[in-house]
């Protein structure tokens, strides 16, 4: 199946030399917000005017995007996570069989699977790894059959000894292991201070949501732009940092974790980059109230 994509541009940001596209693959239903982040409740939600139009609606439901970035640097082409993916068994409703135009808006800006040098994984959640692999000939093969896929090696290990459920464990055989079987999962050791695995690129540790789990930094000429992965689902967390994510394997971790992230932020130049956040999708962490919130940076 074949969709035309519905816009011919592909949004974007300017980091220094770095030009990072956002290549979008579905808005999430309605339902993604309640149970996705139970505490962002519609009281919560409407409490904050800043927060709508664009990241909530007049009924103070939350929107919830998938979408990927991609980006050139020192001639490597880089794409950060891979989203739900197509065609993918999935108890989630609104991720099960998906038929999305995700690698046609992918290849219209200028990064057709072949081409993709390095795909950097911030953690193995469903819709951060699905299209690592798509169908060929009945069986799931690697999308990105020239790139080096990397994740933090403390992921990949926590789920090697993880009690799967069946959905998780289908998700790893059509989504994780072919990568690996191909011989294209590098895992890297994430020390505290962070690790750069390309020139200007840093995978940042961001553990609770999950125990690898990494947000990666660019840095190019003295401008610095930060993909969140899901240590931040949603702009109404930089208000209520407290508020977790239903699936975070360490609540507590991971409400620390967006703390200290977060105050590294605030009144910074930094670019936050949302992975989940609905467009305007980016901006910069400004203190509000007793906490922060985003003060939005559109795309070009
Ligand atoms: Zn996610």
């Amino acid at each position: 199946m074949h969709t035309a994509p519905t816009t011919s541009a592909t949004p974007f940001w300017t980091v220094g030399g770095i030009t990072v596209h956002r290549v979008d693959e579905i808005a999430l239903p309605p339902a993604t917000g309640p149970w996705l982040l139970p505490d962002a409740t519609s009281e919560v939600v409407n409490g904050q005017d800043w927060l709508h139009p664009h990241f909530a609606d007049e009924d103070g439901i939350l929107r919830i995007d998938s979408h990927s970035f991609a980006f050139v640097v020192d001639g490597l082409r880089v794409l950060v996570d891979t989203g739900i993916g197509n065609g993918k068994e999935r108890a989630n409703p609104a991720w099960h069989d998906l038929r999305t135009d995700f690698l046609e808006r992918l290849t219209v800006a200028g990064f057709p699977p072949d081409s993709v040098d390095l795909v950097v994984l911030t953690h193995l959640h469903a819709d951060h790894i699905g299209w690592n692999t798509r169908r060929v000939n009945g069986a799931w093969a690697p999308t990105f059959p020239n790139a080096r896929y990397v994740t933090a090696r403390a992921e990949r290990e926590f789920w090697a000894t993880y009690d799967m459920e069946e959905a998780r464990a289908q998700m790893f055989r059509d989504s994780v292991i072919p990568v690996e079987e191909a011989g294209l999962l590098h895992t890297v050791d994430v020390p505290a201070e962070g690790v750069e695995i390309a020139p200007g690129v840093r995978l940042i540790p961001t553990p609770g949501h999950t125990p690898g789990h990494v947000a990666v930094e660019l840095t190019s000429e003295g401008h610095t732009a930060l993909i969140s992965g899901d240590c931040v689902h949603h702009p109404v967390q930089l208000t209520h940092p407290a508020i977790g994510a239903c699936v975070d394997i360490d609540p507590q971790r991971s409400e620390a974790t967006r703390r200290t992230l977060l105050a590294s932020l605030a009144d910074t130049d930094t670019l936050l980059l949302g992975t989940h956040f609905a467009a305007p999708t980016a901006g910069h962490v400004i203190t509000h109230g007793a906490a922060y919130r985003l003060d939005p940076v559109p795309a070009s």
